[in-house]
């Protein structure tokens, strides 16, 4: 058995938590299950090194001074209350302070330049993985397993997207299996980091924020793992995000298209491309909690598994505009649609969701704020013309909105969902400002005001009697596939 397993930045955010890392590690080992782990940074570094570099390159001279000494600081401290021997202590922090001081170059060279370039932000965003991947190999040598960190640009190669790369699987299982496969056949137990590769040229490339998960999906591809475990800060998917709803529930078992869809729609347990490899070699994914090992967690995998209520989650994704085009009966409007959607995907911008109807000469789309002045721009110079003539009326953007999905496979074909949906928001009085159902029919989303998802929410939680679903599939009729362990994790 090879089990991939990632840890996310609450797992090896603390002392505590990379002893607790260290365990559930060891554990696995000790079973004679060979073992690879992916780390994430401590939890907020990454989002301190791209802090530094945007800093560095908006004119702040002390960036890079501050930056080395908050990163030492944290892992000198942490391998200081980890590490026993003195010996490997003093190599470790030799390490760490050696990557700081790396790091500390790249972003003074952002400095000196005034300039923070896509390929430089991913290069420095690198560090917080490279770091925790050298504590956590050293607990376990100290452990008595015999680890060594791993960097993953010498493993995930990746097209050159940098901030969103993609990768090239088949060099990357070449990879894997030159480096990774003769450390794991040696009985060694990789660390490896998570979130970034490189291009085929060597230059490093990050998967997207939160993409350690992918990191590990990817891994599982390219060594034929048979699990793929990601540890995180929760007892598994559940039925919402608990810090908006503390009464949801975990979701035993869900398929890899439910999990993509709820991923992709705001459920941060998980990042949605992550279930891309794994689905393509039917590789499972279960959801484990690091503070919580006992518990089952989610199991993701090929089949969809009812556990007798249509709607399986409800997610959110705050911070959304909706961009509105407006046209006239001059304009087809198959030919405003091509041309608005081949602007915007020039800007690289994600299109979350599309709402028109063809009778009306109006075309919506939600974007991330933070994307929608630079989507608004180049519409505005792709229909430059049409606006100055009068054809297109106005293209307009609403801020401060989000998205919230009702996600599950139940709902196909199953008649009443939407109109229970919008009953509830009507009964709370929470204005939609937009709808759309996927012909897929996995989930329902519709926009409505960012202030309002802390009501909208729980509220169709309640609906739906999410709260009281069952946390198992027993009496369900579904097993575990015969070609898969059917042991759950944690026994
Ligand atoms: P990690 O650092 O381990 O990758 P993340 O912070 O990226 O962890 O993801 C875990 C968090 O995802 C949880 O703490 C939880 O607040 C949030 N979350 C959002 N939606 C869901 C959901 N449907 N189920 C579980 N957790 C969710
Ligand atoms: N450390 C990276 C991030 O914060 C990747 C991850 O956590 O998965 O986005
Ligand atoms: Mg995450």
């Amino acid at each position: 058995m090879l089990r991939v397993m990632k840890f996310g930045g609450t797992s090896v955010g603390s002392v505590d938590a990379v002893r607790q890392v260290t365990q559930i590690l060891a554990d696995a080992y000790r079973q004679g299950d060979r073992v690879a782990a992916v780390v994430s940074a401590m939890s907020g570094v990454t989002n301190q090194l791209l802090e530094a570099a945007a800093q560095a390159a908006a004119g702040n001279d002390q960036a890079h001074t501050q930056l080395r000494q908050a990163l030492i600081e944290r892992h000198r401290d942490t391998a200081t209350a980890l590490l026993t021997d003195s010996q490997r202590q003093h190599e470790t922090i030799a390490h760490i302070t050696a990557l700081a001081d790396r790091c500390s170059r790249l972003v003074e060279s952002v400095h000196v330049l005034g300039h923070l370039s896509r390929r430089a932000e991913d290069w420095i965003a690198s560090f917080g993985e490279r770091m925790a991947a050298v504590l956590v190999a050293a607990a376990l040598n100290q452990a008595g397993i015999p680890a060594e960190p791993v960097e993953s640009d010498q493993i995930i190669v990746t097209d050159d997207q940098f901030g969103n790369a993609s990768p090239l699987l088949d060099v990357t299982r070449e990879r894997a299996h030159s480096i990774l496969v003769p450390l794991l056949e040696r009985g060694m137990l990789p660390v490896v980091t998570g979130y970034f590769g490189a291009t085929l040229n060597g230059a490093v490339t990050t998967l997207g924020r939160g993409g350690s998960d992918y990191s590990a999906a990817i891994l599982g591809y390219a060594l034929d793992a048979d699990e793929v475990w990601i540890w995180t800060d929760v007892d598994g998917v559940m039925t919402a995000d608990p810090r908006l709803v503390p009464e949801a529930r975990t979701l035993p078992a869900i398929s890899y298209a439910e999990a993509a869809e709820l991923a992709y729609f705001g459920a941060k347990v998980i990042h949605p491309r992550t279930m891309q490899p794994a689905a393509s070699r039917g590789i499972p994914i279960w959801i484990k909690n690091t503070f919580n090992p006992d518990h089952p967690g989610t199991r993701i995998g090929p089949e969809t598994v009812p556990n007798g209520s249509v709607v399986k989650a409800i997610t959110a994704i705050p911070g959304i505009s909706v961009i509105t085009v407006e046209g006239s009966s001059f304009l087809s409007v198959a030919d405003v649609t091509a041309r608005v959607f081949e602007a915007v995907a020039k800007t690289g911008a994600n299109v979350y969701m599309i709402f028109q109807a063809s009778s009306q000469h109006s075309l919506g789309f939600a974007v991330r704020q933070h994307e929608a002045a630079m989507v608004h721009a180049a519409l505005t110079r792709e229909f430059e013309l049409d606006l100055h003539k009068g054809l297109i009326a106005r293209i307009s953007e609403d801020s401060q909105l989000a998205i919230v999905a009702v996600v599950g496979a139940g709902m196909k074909g199953t008649p009443g969902v939407a109109g229970r949906v919008f009953n509830t928001l009507g009964q709370a009085g929470i204005n939609i400002v937009a709808i759309a159902q996927g012909s897929s029919e996995l989930n329902i989303s519709f926009v409505i005001a960012e202030h309002e998802v802390a009501r909208a929410v729980p509220a169709i939680h309640a609906a739906f009697g999410l709260a009281s679903v069952p946390d198992s599939t027993h009496g369900t009729g579904i097993t575990e596939p015969v070609t898969r362990s059917a042991v759950a994790p944690g026994n």
